[in-house]
């Protein structure tokens, strides 16, 4: 069962996941909880935070039992990996430090809201140092900066490797700066970021704020750079002169190219990135699964591509067809809260909408009328709390396999059966006083 869970996650590609729960052992199958060994405590909660809804939800769509992750110390097991994950690109060696391959034109979709950015971004690629200099691109969280900055950057160098891409942020660049007062190394600073760049990047500009010292040394970096042509690029989530601490001089050097924003993406903008990002994902996004998630997150494309993230590795790992129900399911926790909702509270509201005893659907009676009812309320039940298929079983005095088929049932008779949609989203409704 571990093999297979793995073997899973490597035929994905999801390297740094399987970096993580390579070093842990299975141990034993004690009722429907899987034990696995662990190394230690810090290791035991850090995978139980990042991976168990991963695990759990694969294992209870893949297999009957079992469906709990329990976990085991076991000393000097493996030593622990580096907290980071690796990077989704390996590094040729080459290619400038920091510079990810992943960000390029090619996969930054461009709309209304960031239209004028991203043409600004292209010219500077195209022109370093010609164009707009500097380029500074500012707007809220998550909105494509980064992304921006990396994909002028690579593409510079793709074009010509013999150019010099320094990117970094400007908490990196405050601290190569400390270091290097500290040990008395700041020849060798300036010739890297005056001398022997020829690209320079610097990304989240606002922590320069209030760093007198390092905005000093900064400034003359800017200069040294602008005066020989070479290309400034700057990201902020303000306008220079919104900065908080920043000095007078920098503003009026960082106003001196271009400034454009970002805006926040519209539903239609949304739903061409998760397109786009399913197609490079190799998942298949139905449009109604796309509308869900686009809904669901609107103001930060790093949310939107978590959501869908999570939706593809938890589809290739179970093979569950991608339905707005499953990724309902899925994004329970990150989904903006809804009403709380109990089994207890699905059973009575059932009940009464289908002229039952509730007591009825916690018993055997196959009667046509009660059996459909009982496989509603556990499908509701599942999908809006986060119980366990064991955990709901064992409110409906059934084992879980029974619970599984009948919310496979019910997700079935939803997409054919137009009537039982109309009594989902009615008794959803209710429930969740949506
Ligand atoms: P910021 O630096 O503005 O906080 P990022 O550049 O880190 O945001 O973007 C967050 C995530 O969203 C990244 O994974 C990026 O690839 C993605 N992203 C943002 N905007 C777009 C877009 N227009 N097209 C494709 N991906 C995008
Ligand atoms: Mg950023």
């Amino acid at each position: 069962l571990w093999e297979m869970l793995l073997d899973r996650l490597k035929r994905d590609g999801k390297d740094y996941t399987l970096n993580w729960l390579n070093r842990m052992q299975p141990l034993e199958v004690r009722e429907d909880v899987l034990v696995l060994a662990v190394p230690d405590r810090f290791y035991q909660d850090w995978v139980d935070d990042h991976y168990r809804g991963l695990l759990e939800s694969t294992l209870a769509l893949v297999t009957d039992s079992p469906t709990r992750l329990g976990y085991e110390v076991v000393p000097g097991l493996a030593p622990p990996p580096e907290l980071q994950p690796a990077p989704a690109v390996k590094t040729d060696g080459s290619r400038p430090p920091r510079l990810n391959a992943r960000f390029t034109f090619q996969n930054f979709v461009v709309a209304d809201s960031n239209q004028l950015a991203a043409a600004a971004a292209q010219a500077v690629a195209d022109t370093p140092g010609r164009a707009y200099n500097p380029l500074y691109i500012y707007g809220g969280t998550g909105l494509g900066k980064t992304h921006l900055l990396h994909a002028i950057g690579n593409k510079i160098w793709d074009r010509d490797p013999t150019q010099r891409v320094v990117y970094l942020s400007s908490e990196q660049f405050t601290n190569e700066y400390i270091e290097s007062v500290r040990e008395q190394r700041m020849p060798e600073f300036r010739r890297k970021f005056r001398d022997e760049c020829d690209v320079l990047m610097i990304d989240d500009v606002q922590f320069l704020g209030r760093k007198e010292e390092t905005q000093r040394e900064f400034f003359h970096t800017f200069n040294t750079l602008h005066e020989q042509g070479k290309a400034i690029i700057l990201t902020s989530d303000m306008v220079p002169a919104e900065v908080p601490g920043l000095e007078e001089r920098l503003r009026s050097r960082f106003s001196m190219g271009l400034i454009t924003d970002i805006q926040e993406p519209s539903f239609e903008t949304r739903v061409a990135i998760l397109q786009k990002k399913s197609v490079m994902e190799g998942l298949e996004l139905p449009d109604e699964v796309a509308h869900f998630i686009a809904r669901a997150f609107q103001k930060n494309v790093r949310e939107l591509e978590g959501a869908l993230v999570k939706v593809s590795a938890i589809h290739s790992l179970s093979r569950h067809p991608v339905t707005v129900d499953f990724a309902s399911h899925v994004l329970k926790d990150v989904l903006p809260s809804r009403q709380v909702v109990d089994v207890e509270s699905i059973q009575k509201e059932v009940a009464r909408y289908y002229k039952v005893p509730v007591e009825a659907l916690k018993e055997d009676r196959r009667h046509k009328a009660l059996a459909h009812a009982r496989q509603v309320a556990m499908y509701l039940s599942r999908k809006l709390t986060k119980g366990s298929f064991p955990e709901i079983a064992a409110r409906f005095n059934k084992d879980h396999s029974t619970v599984i088929s009948a919310v496979r049932k019910v997700e079935k008779l939803r997409e054919t059966d137009t009537a039982v949609k109309r009594e989902l989203d009615e008794l959803e409704a209710k429930l969740t006083g949506e």
